[in-house]
């Protein structure tokens, strides 16, 4: 097996890393480090955290830097601050007998005003975070002119937090860079983009296997309708007890909007958005990830660079606009070797886009069935069980208290302890789920539906001719007791009512509507499919009624 030693590294180099208690170099550090030392430029450096990478960037540049020059050499950029912070304290090990050498940490949620005073102080190298390292060098607080190596660890995990832009520019806004050494677990075409424009034939070393997508992330998504989803998302959040995430929304008003409602039905969530002010932001942040709060519900912008450990699931309550961004978001979940559930929340319609992102992230998405509120039920009752059975019950004084409980229960069997136990709670639970519905969005079989327009059609007016020309204005109108008093206007009205019954937009005509009701002029071979789709469904709790207003079933105006 190679030494340090025998790979060229500066013998106070070796020194310090005999006394760190490394015998031999990692795979990584024996295929970087001479390739690097030996003047390499660009280098991509394909390898997953754990794997000795830092020491395999961080030994060749200590080994190139000019002590004796008091200004940036080299930055080293990362995605948190807890890399950082580990970043720095292995530089500081391994220079432990390099004299003049100072390294400085720059990350958001310090001090700034300390950070630009290590700066000052002249240090060699900069290990960074992107949003932190931006706003100083907006502030002219740190002087980039002279950085020959940069360095971008973890850049997928920049990436995913929708660091590419930041990194771009602290690319261009170093203009003597000489050397750019890229480190990432993945190789997704965002990564391909980013080194074809600011590398020059790199080379490419890779360690352990290359995964294009993170396998540790089940993608799943739910089909249901319009009116559901908020509904659908509760249950999905209730039909994992133990959940930690973030759920996606695309405006800053629906994240407050759904945070808001989601507080008032108990559930420990807070929205993260645009309008916060910097104190606020810290506030709701530090409280998830103290996990006092259990949810967070976030836009893409707000969400950008936040890094918790442990998410369990990321949750998109709309698919967003851009297919990418889907990455980014679910990249959230799943990191350092734990498993991850990505939800999307969709309707019929946007079935197409979902194969569009398999395609980008090279992974199936699959459908599951939204939970019964019986499986909610079931779900929450095991989950309250076990928790009472790994309950902690070293550190009360609970001892004193069991010959008295004893005594109590002397006549009450353990089952009816446990029942009298869930009944207490699960009461309002279970009377909550008794009558729920099928959230489903059930999508009609084709041949089904074809048949049936057939059946319509030879029951109307016309006596069976079944040319499609023969239908050309031949309309009917819709009664339906919604209005803009629900909260619609006409191109949300015009949405929902068409995501409901997966008609598409031509088969509609006029749309007047009123304050409590409406009526929907509509080609008559799609009336009843409509009909059949709206009628008798709940709509925040009422009763939704359409028919054919023509046909003199629905109240004329
Ligand atoms: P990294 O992938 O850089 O986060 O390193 C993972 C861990 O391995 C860190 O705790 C390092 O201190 C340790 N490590 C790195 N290189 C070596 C080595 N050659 N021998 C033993 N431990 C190492």
């Amino acid at each position: 097996m190679i030494t340090f030693e025998e790979l060229g590294l500066d013998e106070r180099l070796v020194q310090a890393v005999t006394e760190m208690g490394y015998v031999n170099p990692t795979p990584i550090q024996e295929k970087a480090i001479p390739v690097l030392i030996n003047g390499t430029k660009d280098l991509i450096g394909l390898a997953q955290t754990g794997t000795g990478k830092t020491a395999a960037f961080g030994l060749p540049l200590l080994h190139l830097l000019d002590a004796n020059d008091k200004y940036p050499q080299a930055l080293v950029v990362c995605p948190t601050r807890e890399l950082c912070l580990q970043i720095v304290n292995e530089i500081i090990s391994f220079k432990k007998h390099i004299k003049g050498l100072q390294v400085v940490a720059v990350y958001g949620g310090a001090s700034i005003s300390l950070q630009i005073k290590d700066i000052r102080r002249g240090a060699q190298v900069v290990v960074a975070t992107p949003g932190r390292l931006i706003d100083l060098i907006e502030r002219k607080a740190i002087n980039l002119e002279q950085i020959k190596y940069v360095v971008l660890d973890e850049a997928d995990e920049m990436l995913n937090m929708g660091f590419q832009d930041d990194i771009e520019f602290i690319l261009q806004n170093t203009p003597n860079r000489d050397s750019t050494w890229l480190f990432s677990a993945t190789m997704p075409n965002e990564i391909r983009k980013v080194s074809k424009r600011y590398m020059k034939e790199p080379v490419e070393i890779t360690v352990g296997k290359v995964n294009t997508a993170n396998k540790n992330i089940d993608h799943q998504y739910y089909v249901t309708s319009a009116i559901h989803r908020y509904e659908t998302l509760k249950r999905l959040i209730d039909f994992n007890p133990g959940i930690y995430g973030i759920i996606f929304t695309r405006t800053k008003a629906e994240a407050q909007e759904i945070a808001e409602k989601l507080t008032r039905e108990g559930y420990d969530i807070d929205a993260l958005h645009g309008d916060l002010s910097q104190p606020q932001r810290d506030k709701v942040m530090n409280q998830f990830r103290d996990r006092s709060l259990q949810l967070l519900i976030a836009t893409d912008v707000a969400a950008r660079g936040i890094d918790v450990k442990d998410i369990t699931h990321v949750i998109n309550y709309e698919l967003p606009d851009d297919v990418e961004v889907y990455t980014h978001r679910t990249g959230r979940t799943g990191r350092a070797g734990n498993t991850g559930v990505a939800i999307s929340i969709i309707h019929q319609r946007e079935a197409y886009k979902l194969r569009q992102i398999e395609k980008i992230i090279q992974t199936q998405i699959n459908k599951v069935e939204i939970p019964s509120g019986k499986d909610v039920c079931r779900k929450q009752f095991f989950y309250f069980m076990d928790k009472l059975l790994k309950a902690d019950i070293s550190h009360g004084d609970y001892e004193t208290y069991v010959p008295m409980l004893e005594e109590k229960f002397a006549d009450i069997s353990k089952e009816e302890v446990l029942k009298r136990v869930a009944a207490l709670e699960f009461d309002r639970f279970l009377k909550y789920y008794e009558n729920a519905g099928d959230l489903n969005a059930r999508i009609q079989d084709r041949n089904e539906r074809r048949s049936d327009d057939r059946g319509r059609g030879r029951n109307s007016r016309d006596g069976g001719r079944r040319d499609s020309r023969d239908f050309q204005g031949d309309t009917t109108r819709l009664f339906i007791n919604i209005g803009t008093k629900d909260g619609f206007y006409k191109a949300s009205f015009l949405q929902f009512i068409l995501d409901m019954s997966d008609l598409r937009k031509d088969v509609l005509g006029r749309i007047d509507m009123k304050e409590m009701n409406s009526w929907v002029e509509i080609d008559k071979r799609a009336a009843n499919q409509m009909i059949r789709a709206l009628d008798g469904k709940n709509f925040k709790g009422r009763k939704i009624r359409m028919n054919d207003a023509d046909s003199g079933g629905g109240r004329r105006r």
